[in-house]
């Protein structure tokens, strides 16, 4: 039988004007016990025997205070246990009366005491305040628990609180009828006696006692609170910190920290984004949201025009404002013409109510910013130890995302390691090749001039002349190898001037005509003109790119072939120039290969032409350092093939009318200053 009414709810209601008071579970304990007490140390001889209910929440509760029931029985046939059982407790008829009622029934939350003797009378009739699941987590301590109800020595009121017990007692047990039938007689309803019960009233001193008990036990809980408040934390502070440690990547440290911290501290939204102090605006990559709060990914936050963002970046401290209505830098914030990112405009839009940034930096360097909001339906308080603990927590992702920076950086230096060491081992396969070969053949020439003084003139022109080819072609490998280190190391002169393409182009050519044999050549069409632009760059690299483009297209078409140079507008801001052949072509997918340090096709070690393997990677540099872009195209093996590349157009400055009118005088190479480099041309 489970019967779910309360007996406090039962007793309030006979009762009028009786008044609830709360109770930690530590005082009813000691209230209990004294009222127990007050009976066990009774000497048999002068005293009646009482009546004694007693109502325990659980088996195990009572299995604590049993021996002091046994003992209570030898003083009186009338004592009744209830609980509800656990292991081996029953309706049980034994020294005293053991009544159990199901886990769901209303006594389960309760707790009941009623000692009635013919003197006096006490009763202890109380209900347990349900816990919310947080408070019991946060406190987990079990004398935290809260009971609310009546504590009196009114016989009127322990009178009716026995009479309801004894009621529900014979609904569970009916078979102890008679006995309880004589219980009521005795106790609640006497046949008069002529001994008048002592008027009782709680002595002040005991409902003192019993206060400060209460105010200390208040204590207690409000200290073990927020201990286990400052634990939690701790808690979170720590999977957050060891959930980034354990990552490298910045972009996984990012999204870890706001699922952690928006989950941990409950707020709606938590986002978090990487930005320098000069940043105009970013975008919301990394957001977490509790249900109902809108999503801000993917959208533009203000960064220059936001007052908090600058004024955040200026304390490199955090910020918080409780009420977003009320604060003078948001409600003022509209600039004109930015209507759509301003801040009044995205507290609306996003439903901030309460706001909270907090900075990424590491050594005075910003790194970004974390932002928590709350989106109402009221403005909520930060707290001071919630500040300080995303303040920890955003040193933390600070450290983390140095870390994962200096990784990156280590992992490109690995690279760039990497690099360079195929770069040595090629130099050593090139070196092997391209400088013993010319030097074997010198070697045996100047032998052979030497031992063999009756060699015919003729002969010995020969080998004159294939010795100096042949250091010829040592010294540009050295010289290009050189030029291509200086460039990469950034340790070259560069005087960009304004130039004539077309003069460049008529200098690479009759470089190109005066070294190369003019039958061998393919023929070449020169079609820039000196009607174009100026550009803006360095005279002497510019022919060095004209010059390698041109030879490598000569030199990989044969002599019944063509070669192109031509120049189209590629942007108003600059030139392209295209060298097109009708040579061997490239393969589609080494069109970007052939642009690395000592790319040969065939390898250098089966090389018909001449050729370092460095021409491309040093035009790839000099054109970068002009800011410009080159490439390849092709359409396969025997297609020919083109490359291209920008060039920076010279812009008078318009605020110079001399200028604006007359272009200004331009440089020839024979004017523009020596370079550290050697030139080859
Ligand atoms: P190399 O000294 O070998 O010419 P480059 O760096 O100038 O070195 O060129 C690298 C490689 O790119 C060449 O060996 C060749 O395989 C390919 N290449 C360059 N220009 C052309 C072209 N015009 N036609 C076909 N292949 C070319």
């Amino acid at each position: 039988m489970i019967i779910l009414q309360s007996v406090l709810k039962e007793l309030l209601e006979a009762l009028t004007g009786l008044k609830t008071q709360m109770y930690f579970k530590s005082s009813l304990t000691a209230l209990s016990h004294a009222m127990e007490d007050q009976i066990l140390a009774e000497s048999m001889l002068n005293s009646a025997p009482p009546l004694v209910i007693a109502s325990f929440q659980r088996e195990r509760f009572y299995r604590q205070e049993a021996h002091r029931y046994k003992r209570l029985a030898q003083k009186t046939d009338q004592v009744y246990v209830l609980a509800a059982p656990e292991t081996s407790f029953s309706n049980y008829s034994d020294v005293y009366e053991q009544v159990a009622f199901a886990p769901q029934d209303g006594l389960a939350q309760e707790w009941h005491l009623v000692i009635i003797t013919d003197q006096y009378s006490s009763c202890l009739v109380c209900r347990e305040r349900q816990t919310s699941s947080k408070e019991l987590d946060a406190a987990n301590i079990d004398n935290s628990r809260r009971f609310e109800g009546i504590w009196s020595l009114d016989r009127q009121v322990a009178q009716t609180a026995a009479s309801i017990l004894l009621k529900r007692i014979l609904k569970y047990r009916p078979q102890l009828a008679e006995k309880i039938k004589r219980a009521e007689q005795r106790y609640i309803d006497p046949v008069e006696t002529g001994i008048s019960p002592v008027k009782a009233q709680i002595d002040p001193f005991v409902r003192r006692l019993v206060t400060y008990l209460q105010a200390s036990q208040y204590k207690l809980l409000k200290s073990n609170r927020s201990l286990a408040l400052k634990e939690t934390k701790e808690r979170l502070l720590n999977s957050i910190i060891g959930a980034i440690r354990r990552s490298l990547d910045s972009e996984e440290i990012l999204q870890v920290a706001v699922k952690n911290l928006g989950e941990g501290l409950g707020v709606c939204r938590c986002i978090v984004y990487r930005c320098k102090e000069n940043d105009t605006s970013t975008q919301i990559y990394h957001e977490f949201t509790n249900p109902g709060a809108k999503s801000v990914k993917g959208k533009t936050w203000p960064l220059r025009n936001n007052p908090l963002f600058q004024e955040v970046i200026e304390l490199r401290d955090s910020l918080s404002i409780e009420d977003t209505s009320k604060d003078p830098r948001i409600q003022t914030s509209n600039v004109p013409g930015v209507e759509q990112n301003s801040l009044q405009n995205i507290v609306k839009s996003c439903s901030i109510f309460s706001w909270l940034l907090i900075p990424l930096v590491y050594q005075d360097r910003l790194l970004g910013m974390m932002e928590l909001h709350h989106c109402g339906p009221e403005p909520t308080s930060w707290k001071p130890e919630d500040i300080s603990l995303v303040d920890a927590i955003a040193n933390q992702i600070s450290v983390a995302l140095i870390q994962a920076e200096a990784y990156a950086n280590l992992e490109d230096l690995n690279q760039q390691l990497e690099a360079l060491d195929r770069t040595r081992s090629n130099l050593v396969a090139i070196t092997g090749h391209e400088l013993r070969t010319p030097l074997s053949t010198i070697q045996i020439c100047l032998e052979s001039l030497a031992s063999e003084p009756d060699m015919s003139l003729e002969l010995r022109q020969i080998m004159l002349n294939t010795a100096l080819q042949d250091a010829e072609r040592m010294r540009k490998l050295v010289q290009d190898f050189l030029t291509l280190s200086q460039l990469e190391s950034g340790r070259v002169e560069c005087n960009p001037e304004p130039l004539s393409l077309a003069e460049c182009v008529d200098l690479s050519l009759s470089h190109l005509r005066s070294r190369i044999n003019m039958g061998g050549l393919p023929q070449i069409t020169n079609l820039v003109t000196s009607d174009l632009p100026l550009v803006q760059v360095d005279g002497e690299w510019l022919v060095e790119v004209l010059a390698k483009l041109l030879d490598n297209a000569c030199k990989f078409t044969g002599s019944d072939g063509q070669v192109t140079i031509r120049v189209s507008r590629y942007n108003p801001q600059s030139l392209e120039v295209i060298v097109s052949d009708t040579g061997r072509g490239i393969e589609p997918n080494r069109l970007n290969q052939v642009f690395d340090r000592f790319y040969q096709e065939e390898g250098a070690l089966r090389r018909s032409v001449g050729g370092t393997g460095l021409g491309l990677a040093i035009c790839r540099q000099i054109v970068a350092n002009w800011g410009g872009q080159i490439w390849a195209k092709s359409q396969g093996k025997n297609q020919g093939s083109e490359f291209h590349f920008t060039l920076p157009i010279f812009e008078a400055n318009p605020s110079d009318s001399s200028n604006a009118f007359n272009p200004p005088a331009k440089k020839t190479r024979n004017n523009s200053k020596k370079k550290q480099k050697t030139s080859n041309s």
